[in-house]
């Protein structure tokens, strides 16, 4: 039951009893749980009630500034970069009287903050590379979801790890994430979240050490149902692409591109996909949708929505809160969508579906181009020529062609254009934690015995 054919991405087969016991809400910092040093905390809430989850330590710019000189000392005198690692790297042909070859070697301290959307996912796509090259770590969790970093990263000092190579600081993004930005002790600083954000991130780096940055910003990405798709599954997979992870996706296939010939009949499946949508308590059986993360982002997804139907788009369905409590929002079709609307061109992050009309395939490259970001695509088609022509012509990161978010720890994952830079996961995550240096050695030479 909610099994999508083309994905494993399922509501829960039995409801699940939320009311775990919160065992970690301090900071970890060089293999200790500490208060914040100002003492102060922060309530983290249940986005089902809005009621509050716990209280939690909130880290500033002194607690930065001790997780960092814990990381260093973990860096420049712990046995963590010290281990016997494999050493990859490439002899190089050189002037012949040279041997030449390289060393692949850790940055040092990375500072990486990640958003709220995905929080155990972009805290292992983040620590994984890092510390697997070597590094050590300052994290700071999003400040909605502080909780599952501090408890996981418990379990790794419970299996061994060295202190100080992973600290976790929870706290803003102004008073805690900044000046982990500007640190002139931090080497590196990888971010997920909005493009706004990772700018401002950029200006940090430049102005503090020149530190080196990998961002993975924010999309509006292009699902493209080509003429000759099968309409059902065309549908089902463009409401999967959209509304999974309540549209809190980075990568979410939020402009829905549909060919003239077929766009009525997939408007059509597209709204019986989302009224069968259940929307309700994540922990109970059968549930698909569940509640947006905070007021914040149930306010801004609401103002799209009338700002959709202020500017002349059709709504099919939804458009409206669920209920009177928490931060449900109805799963919500519109049709006849211009590019030049807002809900065409802005990241919503909820489950709203944009349906555009196309005409043939050059014009849907044009415009699915013509944005700032530069993600992900979806296509959707029969036709291998298609399929080619269209994976080439996107100026995108990933292309998911008759499939969507798959995302096996192998796949590169990163954005073009102002969706970021560097990539995610697999052997192309590992550049990004590794200096390059290289030993030039003479073959020949009176210093040789
Ligand atoms: P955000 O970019 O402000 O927050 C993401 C992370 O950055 C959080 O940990 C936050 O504390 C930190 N941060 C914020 N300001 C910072 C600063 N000045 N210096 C250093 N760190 C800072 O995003 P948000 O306010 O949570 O969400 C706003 C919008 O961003 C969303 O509506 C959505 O469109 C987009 N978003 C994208 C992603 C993604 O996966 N790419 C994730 C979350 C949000």
């Amino acid at each position: 039951r909610g099994i999508s054919r083309f994905t494993t991405f399922a509501s829960i087969e039995k409801p699940i009893n939320p009311s775990v016991k919160i065992e970690h809400n301090q900071l970890l910092i060089d293999g200790k749980f500490v208060d914040a040093a100002s003492g102060k905390t922060f309530p983290t809430l249940d986005p089902r009630t809005g009621n509050v989850i716990a209280q939690v330590a909130e880290g500033d710019a002194e607690d930065i500034n001790r997780a960092v000189s814990a990381a260093r000392k973990a860096f420049d005198e712990g046995p963590w970069p010290r281990m016997t690692p494999y050493i990859h790297g490439l002899t190089l042909p050189a002037d012949g009287s040279y041997h030449v070859q390289t060393l692949h070697e850790p940055v040092g301290v990375a500072g990486q903050i990640i958003p709220w959307n995905f929080p155990l996912v972009m805290y292992g796509w983040k620590i994984g590379p890092a510390l697997a090259c070597a590094n050590t770590v300052v994290l700071k969790t999003a400040e909605q979801t502080p909780l599952s970093a501090l408890y996981v990263t418990s379990l790794l000092y419970e299996a061994g790890l060295p202190p100080g190579v992973l600290n976790v600081v929870s706290g803003f993004g102004a008073s805690a994430g900044a000046p982990l930005c500007s640190h002139m002790d931090v080497d590196k600083i990888a971010f997920t979240g909005s493009t706004e954000t990772g700018q401002r991130i950029l200006e940090m780096a430049a102005k503090s050490n020149l530190k080196s940055v990998t961002l993975e910003l924010g999309g509006k990405s292009p699902f493209i149902v080509c003429e000759d798709a099968d309409i059902d599954q065309a549908a089902e997979l463009a409401h999967f692409a959209l509304f999974f992870n309540q549209g809190q996706c980075c990568c979410a296939g939020s402009r829905t591109l549909v060919h003239e010939r077929v766009y009525d009949e997939f408007v059509e499946k597209a709204k019986a996909c989302a009224s069968k949508r259940v929307v309700g308590d994540p922990f109970q059986k059968g549930v698909q949708q569940g509640p947006q993360i905070d007021e914040k982002q149930f306010q801004k997804i609401l103002k799209y929505i009338r700002s959709g139907v202020e500017s002349g788009a059709t709504l099919e369905i939804g458009g409206d809160r669920c209920g009177s409590k928490g931060y449900y929002i109805q799963p919500t079709i519109f049709s006849n969508v211009k590019d030049n609307m807002l809900i065409a061109q802005d990241e919503i992050f909820g489950p709203v579906q944009t349906i555009l009309k196309y005409k043939d395939l050059d014009e849907v490259v044009r415009r699915a181009n013509a944005t700032q970001y530069g993600l992900a695509a979806g296509v959707f088609t029969q036709n291998l020529a298609t399929a080619n022509f269209l994976s080439r012509a996107l100026r995108v990161g990933s292309v998911w062609i008759n499939c969507y978010d798959v995302f096996d720890a192998a796949i590169p994952f990163g954005g073009y254009k102002m969706s970021g830079q560097g990539r995610e996961k697999g052997i192309y995550s590992l550049s990004n934690y590794l200096q390059i240096k290289a030993v030039v050695t003479p073959l020949k030479n009176p210093a040789w015995l």
